[in-house]
C-alpha cells in the first residue's frame, strides 16, 4: 500500500488523480488532500477519500473547513499556508507527491517532497520552469524520482531508451518531438485574436484544463513552458527538441532515433493516462480511460507552428537559451499577465508584450539561491504589474 499526497486534489489534474487512485484502494491511500480555498470540495473530497490532513491555502479557509469537518470526521489534521503544504509533502508515510497546484505557488512544496526523496509526479511544470537546475540537483541529492504528468513528457519518458540521463548521444537518442494542438486558436484570423475573450481562451478543442493552463495553450505558452520542462527532466537542450503541431492531440510526443527510428505514445486525450502510469511505474493499471478508436480518429495531420501567431513559444526558446533567471522571469510575468487577461484588464496580444518587456528589462543572473529565485520571480510580478498598470 503506497500513501499518497495530492497537492492541489480540487483542481483538474488532482480530480483526475482522486479518480484513478479510487479505482485501487488495494494500492493507495490518500495521506493528505490540499486546495487553494475550496471549502466546499475539498470537504466532499474528505468525506470520500479519509486522509491524513488537509490543507487550505489560508488560515480562515482552514478554520471554515475544520469546522464542518467537526461533526463527521475529527481526526482529519487541518492545516493552512506553505508550512501546512511543506508539512504534508515530506511525511514518512506520503510515499508518492502529486504535485497539481497551478503556478510558481507549487514550488515551495514540491521541492520539500523533492528533499525528502519522495516520488514526486509532476504536473506542476512552472516549479521546474522557475527552478530548473535547483530542483534536478535536489532531486539527484536526495534520491527523488521524478516522473512526468505533463503528458507530452510524460509520453517522451515512455519512449526514452534506458539511461538517457548520461545523454542522448549515448543512448542512440537523435531529438524529441513535442507535439502541441495549436490550442482554440490555430486558424483563428490574426486581426480577431486581440478581441478574444477569456471563455473563447478556456474553451480547448482537446482537453479539459484549469484555466490558466488553457490560455498558456492558446498563447502556446504552455508549449514553451513545456520546452523548458523537457530540457530539465530529460537533460538535454533546446536545439533538440522539436515543436510539431498535431491538432488530433492523439500522440502525445515522439522519440527520434539516430537509426530514424521514431517512437510515439498515443492514446486518448485524458489525463488519466499519464496519472495512472507515474503512479504504477513500472507496473501498469487500469486508469478509467476508452480505448483509442482509431476508425474514428480516422487521420493524424502534422504541421509547423507559425511563430508569428504565437510569439509566447519564441519567448520561451528565448529565455532557456539564456539561462539563468530568464525562464523564472519568463514564467513569473506569464502568470500575471494571464491573471489579468482573464480578469479582463488586458487584451489576449497583451500577454505577449509583457512578457517580453520583463524579460528585457530585468537582467538575468545566475541564481546562487533559492531565494534569489523567488526574489526574483517576486520582483517580476511586481514590474509585469506595474505595466498592466499603463495598459489599463
Ligand atoms: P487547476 O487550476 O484546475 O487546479 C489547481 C489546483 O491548485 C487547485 O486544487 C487549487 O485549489 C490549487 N491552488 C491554486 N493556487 C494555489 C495556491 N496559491 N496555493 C495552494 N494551492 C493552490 O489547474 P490544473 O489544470 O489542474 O493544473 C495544475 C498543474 O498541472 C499546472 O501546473 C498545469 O500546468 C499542470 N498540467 C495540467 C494539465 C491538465 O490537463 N489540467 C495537463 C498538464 C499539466
Ligand atoms: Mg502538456
Amino acid at each position: 500500500m503506497k500513501g499518497v499526497t495530492v497537492l492541489g486534489s480540487t483542481g483538474s489534474i488532482g480530480v483526475s488523480t482522486l479518480d484513478v487512485i479510487a479505482r485501487h484502494p488495494d494500492r493507495y491511500r490518500i495521506v493528505a488532500l490540499t486546495a487553494n480555498r475550496n471549502v466546499d470540495d475539498l470537504y466532499r473530497q474528505c468525506l470520500q477519500f479519509r486522509p491524513d490532513y488537509a490543507v487550505m491555502a489560508d488560515e480562515q479557509s482552514a478554520d471554515h473547513l475544520q469546522g464542518r469537518l467537526q461533526a463527521e470526521a475529527p481526526t482529519i489534521q487541518v492545516l493552512s499556508g506553505v508550512d501546512g503544504l511543506e508539512h504534508v509533502s515530506q511525511l514518512p508515510e506520503a510515499n508518492y507527491v502529486m504535485a497539481a497546484i497551478v503556478g510558481a505557488a507549487g514550488l515551495l512544496p514540491a521541492l520539500s517532497a523533492v528533499r525528502a526523496g519522495k516520488r514526486l509526479l509532476l504536473a506542476n511544470k512552472e516549479a521546474l520552469v522557475v527552478s530548473g537546475q535547483l530542483f534536478m540537483d535536489e532531486a539527484a541529492q536526495h534520491g527523488a524520482e521524478i516522473l512526468p504528468i505533463d503528458s507530452e513528457h510524460n509520453a517522451i519518458f515512455q519512449c526514452m531508451p534506458a539511461g538517457y540521463a548520461k545523454g542522448f548521444d549515448g543512448v542512440g537518442v537523435r531529438r524529441i518531438l513535442l507535439t502541441a494542438s495549436g490550442g482554440p486558436f490555430r486558424q483563428t484570423d490574426m486581426q480577431e485574436l486581440a478581441r478574444v475573450l477569456p471563455e473563447q481562451a478556456c474553451a480547448h478543442p482537446n482537453w479539459s484544463m484549469g484555466r490558466k493552463i488553457s490560455v498558456d495553450s492558446a498563447t502556446m505558452m504552455n508549449k514553451g513552458l513545456e520546452v523548458i520542462e523537457a530540457c530539465w527532466l530529460f537533460h538535454t537542450r533546446p536545439e533538440r527538441i522539436k515543436v510539431v503541431l498535431h491538432p488530433q492531440s492523439i500522440i502525445h510526443s515522439m522519440v527520434e532515433y539516430t537509426d530514424g527510428s521514431v517512437l510515439a505514445q498515443m492514446g486518448n486525450p485524458d489525463m488519466r493516462t499519464p496519472i495512472a502510469h507515474a503512479l504504477a511505474w513500472p507496473e501498469r493499471i487500469e486508469s478509467g480511460v476508452s480505448s483509442l478508436d482509431l476508425f474514428e480518429v480516422a487521420r493524424l495531420d502534422f504541421e509547423a507552428p507559425d511563430r508569428q501567431r504565437f510569439p509566447c513559444l519564441s519567448l520561451a526558446y528565448q529565455a532557456i537559451e539564456q539561462g539563468g533567471t530568464a525562464p523564472a522571469i519568463l514564467n513569473a510575468a506569464n502568470e500575471i499577465a494571464v491573471a489579468a487577461f482573464l480578469d479582463r484588464r488586458v487584451g489576449f496580444m497583451a500577454i505577449p508584450k509583457i512578457i517580453e518587456t520583463a524579460l528585457s528589462t530585468i537582467p538575468a543572473i545566475e541564481p546562487q539561491s533559492l531565494d534569489e529565485l523567488l526574489d526574483v520571480d517576486a520582483q517580476t510580478r511586481i514590474m509585469a504589474e506595474q505595466q498592466i498598470s499603463t495598459l489599463v
